[in-house]
């Protein structure tokens, strides 16, 4: 017998028909002879909706008021799942995250958890119960208000719950099979993982991959958790997000698997570049310029600076798409502090991540990369790696080709086209 904690996204419980699936799929892991606690997110789109109200009422929704508002899509979801279980003969009981312990700072909108303290949830367990958690939420001790913990954010609250009380896995059900080797709408030929380092996965994370949301495999990685991240539509198993040390459950004991030296591949299409042109080549001035764009809140991913030989250079960095025209403007406004020559803003790149922990084993692995690409005829803007990482900066337009071509240069092809659920991953 072990203690499960189970997460089902917006997608899952978009209905009452799905709602009732999952239920049975909670009511089949009891049966097992497990304990189970659910977190659960908002009905579908339901957030989204709730958002559009508020900003139909208010052009900035007062940020307590909004939490309250975001936070009921959660309790309407697990008060249904709740009823649901119990026509099925079981017993269930929802708790709303400050009643499940949810603690956390008083950031409304994106608050982070600092504690958890599920005393209500352990009594239930102890009872017999189901427990069923509203996701997304908590609680702030110094203002006694709800929080919300920002987009995505039962992911967080599942781990949360699988770290506090110490569960075995923690499964997160979407619309999605599991982890793939790429997002399976740019490469059909992806593969689904069996398993993944959650620092690979922190990796393609940051990188573009949306299946699961880094805060949540952060705080799993700090607290040990195991997550096993599968699909609600099908009982086939998902992949295993393995935390230092952590053993993929499936191996056979004793038995040492050859990693593959890369993981994935990810596509990111949502930056753009900014370049800073005709800077003057004098010590100070990298420094003056991304304390304007951090002032701006823009949140910068690639660097790159070219030689002088006339004694200027070009500084082009990316941002959030989001982020370009805050960004702009700061510049602009210095520009004769500065002193450089002028600003040119591109929204059309597209960013390409290998992301493999073998590269640090492994030599060669990113003339791979490079190879494929100049094979491909597609050309390269900006180049940044890390440990386990390499990415590139190529057009928009290229990048789902590239994508392509390096996914089966380095030998991830599947031998057949995956099978989309036209899901979110959500
Ligand atoms: N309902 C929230 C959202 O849509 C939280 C979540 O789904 O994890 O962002
Ligand atoms: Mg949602």
């Amino acid at each position: 017998m072990a203690l499960i904690v189970q997460k089902y996204g917006g997608s899952s419980v978009a209905n009452a028909e799905s709602i009732k699936r999952v239920a049975k799929r909670i009511v089949d892991t009891r049966r097992a002879g497990h304990d189970v606690v659910v977190a659960v997110s908002a009905m579908g789109d339901t957030t989204d909706e709730l958002l559009d109200l508020a900003n139909e009422v208010a052009p900035i929704p007062a940020p307590r008021e909004l939490d309250m508002l975001l936070s009921s899509g959660e309790r309407i979801s697990m008060a249904l799942l709740a009823m649901a279980i119990h026509s099925m003969g079981f017993e269930a009981r929802s708790f709303t995250g400050s009643q499940a312990g949810m603690i956390t700072d008083s950031q409304h909108g994106a608050a982070r958890i600092v504690d958890v303290t599920p005393v209500r949830l352990r009594e239930a367990l102890d009872e017999g119960a189901i427990v069923i958690v509203a996701g997304f939420q908590g609680f702030n001790r110094d203002t006694r208000d709800i929080t919300t913990l920002g987009r995505g954010g039962s992911d967080t609250t599942a781990v949360a719950l699988a770290a506090a009380l110490d569960a075995d896995v923690c499964e997160i059900y979407s619309d999605v099979d599991g982890i793939f080797t790429a997002d399976p709408r740019v490469i059909p030929r992806a593969q689904k993982l069996d398993h993944i380092s959650s620092e690979e996965m922190l990796e393609l994370a940051a990188n573009g991959a949306k299946v699961l949301y880094i805060r949540a495999v952060e705080y799993a990685r700090r607290h040990g958790v195991l997550i096993h991240a599968r699909s609600t539509f099908s009982s086939s198993e998902g992949t295993y997000v393995l935390g230092e040390g952590m053993k993929n459950p499936r191996e056979a004991e004793g038995a040492d698997m050859e990693e593959p030296i890369v993981a994935g591949v990810a596509t990111d299409f949502s930056q753009a570049k900014i370049t800073v042109a005709g800077v003057p080549d004098v010590p100070g001035k990298a420094a003056e310029i991304f304390k304007i764009v951090a002032k701006s809140g823009a949140n910068v991913d690639m660097i790159v600076q070219n030689v002088s030989a006339t004694g200027r250079t070009d500084i082009s960095f990316t941002v959030p798409k989001a982020d370009a025209a805050a960004a702009l403007k700061a510049l602009a406004g210095e520009q004769s502090e500065v002193g450089f020559q002028n600003l040119v803003h591109d929204d059309q790149i597209g960013k390409l991540s290998v992301v493999g922990a073998g590269m640090r084993t492994h030599s060669g692995v990113s003339a791979v990369l490079f190879e494929a690409l100049s094979a491909g005829g597609i050309n390269i803007e900006m180049i940044s790696t890390s440990e386990i990482r390499i990415s590139v900066v190529l057009r928009g337009d290229d990048l789902a080709e590239a994508a392509r071509t390096v996914h089966t240069a380095y030998g991830l092809d599947g031998e057949s086209d995956a099978t989309i659920h036209a899901g979110t991953g959500r």
